[in-house]
């Protein structure tokens, strides 16, 4: 199951993540590693991005992330797979 979405997330990279990043003013955060997972705090790279979740906050969206570790995964799901 977990391999399932990561497939469809990989999807989401090879194309879009930049676009995505530099839609939400975070393309500079991911260069400077800046962007971490909000889950155990590891430092995101286009490489180990589990899960990324759109924020609305008022006007603006930015982005939050999950590691690709199963731990991480695996505690994204429970909060928010119902
Ligand atoms: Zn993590």
């Amino acid at each position: 199951m977990f391999g399932k979405k990561k497939q469809m997330i990989n999807a989401i990279l090879d194309t879009d993540i930049e676009v995505l990043l530099k839609q939400t003013g975070q393309y500079e955060d991911l260069i400077n590693e800046k962007l971490i997972c909000k889950c155990c705090g590891t430092i995101i790279s286009i490489e180990n991005i589990g899960i990324i979740i759109p924020v609305n906050a008022g006007e603006k969206i930015y982005l939050e992330f999950f590691c690709e570790s199963a731990l991480c995964l695996q505690k994204y799901n429970c909060e928010n797979g119902k």
